[in-house]
């Protein structure tokens, strides 16, 4: 009969990362045999684990290592490699388009929206050809060739303007991932100098430019300022309560009237909602959120669930003080909420209560290079090698599945024993172009 479906549940996951993959990784180790089908469906065939990227971007870890291959780890699900263009609740149906353009409708009974955030960017003359981001595993790569490349290329150049822009390395934004992007990239590139006789130490230039008047929101006031005196004695130049203006053909102009030409933009200010969610029919906050209650379900609905960077999910810890405070995007709350959303869907098949998601941020740890870092977690403040090592020690906890546990802390040992890996891999970025050349002539 027309309408009417038989057989297990569709489950079908927009979005294989914290959330995704997590909620996942819990509804096939819960539910029963034919209770439900699991989709999950991501333009990439894995999962990265965002807080190692800077170390990945260092060589302290191999790359590989820091992406959690979705079809090794989801045996009981269907992975489908291709991004989801709409969501239409009214019909139950997504389109997810492949990397070949092909495009397919897949219809669901209960949805997971996961799709996470995108960078943040504002309308900078100059940002979308100089700038790049950091938040995947190809940025990760490509930027550590690139610092290691321009060290070359400077080293092989006489003229001192070209020589200055490559060796001035520009970071904006200074968030959790902009600082670790630019203390790990420097950190690197310090030990990289010392094969470079013709480069001093001194004209390497780093440069941090953050609109606030402090670094790391997530920390406590006291360990931002301790954090850029940090930075400063590394002879890294912060401008705080700082707008960059424009960057158009990498001059840099700053609000304050400082000017400098730069070969490297990393773009770190912040994220917003994927805006593929404005292609659904799902309700959304003025920040274009999907708008969740505490149970972790889409507001109207009750077979959409959603958390993570892309919701806005109220923050209950928070509700005495501030009634209206929603979670902030963070791996703490992704991780803990996707276990929250697989027991409530479960719980919603099998006629059960729901349970409300409430968390209160237990603080955070961050790497700033081998051997230093800054920590505030449940009020513990930590700096320096202490810092460093509860920063490895508590993602290395953190890390999802055992393979890539041992996989990292073989990469850490093998770095401590042998010297740090300083080769620009930089064909990787133009891996034709030596062919092309051949058959040219
Ligand atoms: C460099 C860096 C360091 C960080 N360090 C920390 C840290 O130390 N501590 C901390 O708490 N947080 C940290 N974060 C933040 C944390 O990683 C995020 O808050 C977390 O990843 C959010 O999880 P999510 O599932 O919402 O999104 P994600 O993990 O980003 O997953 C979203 C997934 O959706 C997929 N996707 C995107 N568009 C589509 C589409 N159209 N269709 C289908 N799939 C799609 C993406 O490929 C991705 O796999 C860091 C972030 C970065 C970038």
């Amino acid at each position: 009969m027309a309408g009417v479906k038989s057989g297990p549940t569709r489950i079908v996951i927009v979005g294989g990362g914290y959330v995704g993959m997590y909620t996942a990784l819990r509804l096939q180790s819960k539910l029963r045999g034919r209770e439900a089908s699991v989709t999950v469906i991501d333009p990439q065939p894995h999962m990265t684990y965002q807080p190692f990227l800077p170390e990945a971007a260092a060589g302290s870890i191999e790359p590989r290592h820091v992406v959690v291959p979705l079809r090794r780890t989801l045996r009981r699900c269907h992975v489908v490699t291709g991004r989801v263009t709409r969501i239409e609740h009214a019909r139950k149906a997504v389109t997810v388009e492949n990397q070949d353009g092909v495009v397919e409708e897949i219809e669901y009974d209960q949805l997971v929206v996961s799709p996470g955030s995108v960078a943040r960017t504002l309308p900078i003359p100059g940002l979308p050809e100089e700038g790049i981001a950091f938040r995947t595993v190809g940025e990760a790569i490509y930027l550590r060739n690139h610092v290691l490349s321009r060290l070359d290329q400077a080293a092989s150049t006489q003229d001192p303007e070209v020589r200055r822009k490559l060796l001035t390395f520009v970071v904006i934004g200074g968030g959790f991932a902009g600082i670790e992007a630019l203390a790990e990239l420097e950190d690197m590139a310090r030990y990289a100098v010392r094969y470079y006789p013709s480069i001093k130490q001194s004209e390497v230039q780093w440069v941090l430019v953050e609109a606030a008047n402090r670094v790391m929101p997530e920390v406590s006031p006291k360990m931002g300022v301790y954090t850029v005196r940090r930075l400063e004695e590394r002879g890294i130049r912060c401008y705080l309560e700082t707008r960059v203006e424009s960057m158009v053909g990498g001059h840099v102009v700053l609000s304050d009237g400082t000017e400098f030409d730069a070969d490297t933009i990393v773009w770190t200010a912040g994220v917003k909602a994927n805006p593929m969610l404005r292609d659904t029919d799902l309700p959304l906050d003025e920040r274009g959120r999907v708008r969740c209650t505490a149970a972790l379900q889409v507001e109207g609905t009750s077979d959409v669930w959603s958390a993570g960077d892309c919701s806005a999910v109220p923050d209950l810890s928070k509700a005495e003080t501030d009634p209206n405070a929603t979670c902030s995007p963070s791996a703490q709350h992704a991780v803990r909420q996707a276990r929250q959303l697989a027991d409530n869907l479960i719980a919603s098949l099998r006629g059960k209560p729901t349970r409300q998601y409430k968390h209160a941020h237990v603080g955070s740890v961050a790497g700033l290079g081998l051997y230093k870092g800054v920590a505030d977690v449940y009020g513990i403040k930590l700096k320096g090698f202490p810092a460093w090592f509860m920063h490895r020690t508590y993602h290395m906890s953190r890390m999802p599945t055992f393979n890539r546990k041992v996989r990292i802390v073989i990469d850490w040992t093998l770095a401590l024993l042998l010297r740090r890996e300083v080769i620009s891999m930089g064909q990787i970025q133009d891996p034709k172009a030596e062919f092309a050349r051949a058959t040219a002539k």
